[in-house]
């Protein structure tokens, strides 16, 4: 069988040539890694648990109009997207203080904000992902006003929707990260959030014990990260049983 091609190899994926025009195959890989890669581990289980968990998110987003590059998942570890061009921007949406923002502004981590604030980071590994605003973002011409106005309405969205569906199960949504990307068909550009939706790029709290169940677990050494991915995945209904780990050798 011909090797498929590798087009790109990020720090929790790989993506691959798709088998039609227009389509990629995004791998998740069970690498970790934190502040920028300083802190790396491998973590048996992950790229299962993100893959699985970021299908139903970006399903569920497909079936009420939000739309994603997202096309099937292929595998355990695979999945189908459309290819599309990525904006240069990490698009962060914030509804409880936590993080980069609790150590910049002198918040609380926990502290509900008036409202959900919307923050963009220049995507680029060597300068460590700056935050940039609007300003930058039309002078330098990442994006256009235009896209800029579809972004915003994206991102809150999105929030809407994935607050709502982890509320459902016990979990508050302190924040996220998604990215956004450009589809062509001919002349005809959208916008489609692409990437992953997972723990890896959300922070989930258990609203009745405050428990972290995303890779702040990593981060700040607060455990098993897959323990805490797996109760996610289970609250959702997305992996009924635990998350495969090492086969047992019986004698
Ligand atoms: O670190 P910070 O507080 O700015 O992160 C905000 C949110 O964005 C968190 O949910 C974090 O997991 C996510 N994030 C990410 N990838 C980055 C930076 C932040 O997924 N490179």
């Amino acid at each position: 069988m011909a090797r498929r091609k590798k087009i790109y190899e990020g720090k929790a994926k790989i993506l691959y040539e798709g088998p039609e025009p227009g389509t990629i195959v995004q791998y998740f890989k069970d690498d970790a890694t934190a502040f920028n890669a300083q802190k790396k581990d491998v973590i048996e289980g992950k790229g299962v648990l993100n893959n699985r968990l970021s299908e139903f998110f970006m399903t569920g987003l497909n079936q009420i109009g939000v739309p994603t590059h997202f096309l099937k998942r292929l595998n355990m570890r695979e999945q189908l997207v459309r290819s599309c061009e990525i904006i240069p921007l990490e698009v962060i949406v914030r509804n409880f203080a936590a993080g980069s923002l609790s150590k910049r502004l002198g918040i609380d981590e926990g502290t509900q904000l008036p409202r959900p604030i919307v923050e963009y980071c220049y995507k680029d590994d060597a300068l460590g992902d700056p935050l940039v605003t609007e300003e930058h973002i039309a002078a330098f011409g990442w994006a256009s006003q235009q896209d800029m106005d579809d972004v915003l309405s994206l991102a809150l969205r999105v929030n809407d929707f994935l607050s709502g569906v982890m509320l459902a199960v016990g979990i508050r949504l302190i924040d996220f990260k998604i990215e956004i990307g450009r589809v062509y068909d001919g002349d005809f550009q959208r916008l489609v959030v692409a990437d992953e939706i997972s723990p890896d790029s959300c922070r989930l709290w258990d609203i009745e014990t405050g428990r972290h169940l995303d890779k702040d677990v990593f981060r700040r050494d607060l455990g098993s990260l897959t323990d805490a991915y797996s109760e996610v995945a289970r609250r959702l209904g997305v992996l009924p049983q635990a998350a495969p780990t090492k086969p047992t050798l019986i004698n």
